[in-house]
């Protein structure tokens, strides 16, 4: 956990569109609780218990996520013509 603050500016990682939802995803930080202060990223649409998205990550498990060796494909490739 503490070493979640070396390194890099943690603000610094990318947003990146969520797959399901097509539209980039939101950064907050926690402001309560033991993870105080950290960051986590939420798709807009954020709702796995009505039919949503269930993208939620803390800061550390979307870093994982941007370092996948699975990249993400582009929203429009999932778009056939016709
Ligand atoms: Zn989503």
């Amino acid at each position: 956990m503490a070493n979640l603050n070396q390194g890099a500016d943690p603000a610094a990682l990318p947003i990146l569109p969520c797959l399901d939802y097509g539209r980039n995803v939101v950064a907050y930080v926690a402001r309560c609780g033991q993870s105080a202060g950290e960051r986590f990223y939420k798709c807009r649409n954020h709702n796995p218990s009505g039919g949503g998205c269930n993208f939620y990550k803390w800061q550390q498990a979307y870093a994982d996520h941007l370092a996948s060796p699975c990249p993400a494909a582009p929203p429009l490739a999932q778009i056939e013509p016709g």
